[in-house]
């Protein structure tokens, strides 16, 4: 069976946003309609995503490493979010793997976000309906684009080309390929979900700082000292 998905380099990714911007701005005008914001140019503004970027730092400073994991549904094969679903709103498509939710049958009691492991759901309070990555569906089968537009809105406006979209079960894919040749994996394979969406793992890189680049009274640095010269 087919399984659609996204393959995200995180050697790449530079954590620019434009991917979850284009998502939002694709999802806000086209067939799977408005994603709402509320309050969004007030304190605590709030919305709908479809893509959602986190960003990490890794070791002591100034040895730190900082790494972007965007994360969008993960059209997963064996998705605990839909038997759960008390309406048969949410579904998994059998030619290409996409999962959807039909928004006439949600009914909005949240069940499949509480399944989802990776915190894919998004409940869209103006709607009152549950929302989330539909692989850009509108997109990918629209006849009326070219060719090379019919893919996601996210792969189409990454700008580093950290994203790759296709059949993952296809061996002529580009996604099959890199998955294959780049140590591909999933997030939580523990979790018996075997998501379609794959990460290529970060390369190991070793980066010399030397400490007369450093700006001594960056409050950090003067942290470290603190914790090993005079602390201990
Ligand atoms: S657009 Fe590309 S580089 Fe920017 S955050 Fe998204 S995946 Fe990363
Ligand atoms: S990532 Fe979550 S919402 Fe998406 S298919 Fe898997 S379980 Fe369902
Ligand atoms: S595939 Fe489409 S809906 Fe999914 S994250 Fe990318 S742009 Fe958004």
């Amino acid at each position: 069976m087919a399984q659609f998905a996204l393959v995200i380099d995180l050697n790449t990714c530079v954590g620019c946003h434009a991917c979850a911007t284009n998502c939002k701005e694709w999802n806000t005008q086209a067939a799977f309609g408005p994603l709402s914001d509320f309050d969004p140019y007030g304190k605590e503004p709030q919305g709908v995503w479809y893509n959602r970027i986190m960003t990490y730092e890794m070791g002591e400073f100034p040895n730190t490493q900082v790494f972007h994991l965007p994360k969008s549904c993960l059209h997963c094969q064996d998705a605990p979010c839909v038997p759960v679903c008390p309406t048969g709103a949410s579904y998994k498509r059998e030619q290409d793997g996409i999962v959807l939710v039909n928004y006439d049958d949600c009914i909005g009691c949240k069940l499949c976000s509480w399944s989802c492991p990776y915190g894919c759901r998004e409940f869209d309070e103006a709607d009152k309906v549950m929302k989330k990555c539909t692989l850009c569906i509108d997109r990918i089968y629209d006849e009326s684009l070219p060719p090379e537009h019919r893919k996601p809105a996210c792969v189409l406006t990454c700008p580093a080309k950290a994203r790759f979209f296709g059949d993952i079960e296809d061996p002529n894919s580009e996604v099959y390929r890199v998955i294959k040749e780049r140590n591909g994996f999933v997030l939580f394979s523990d979790a018996g979900t075997n998501p379609g969406n794959h990460y290529l793992p970060r390369t190991e890189t070793k980066v010399h700082v030397d400490e007369h680049l450093l700006k001594h009274d960056n409050p950090l640095f003067l942290e470290v000292l603190r914790r090993h010269h005079v602390g201990g």
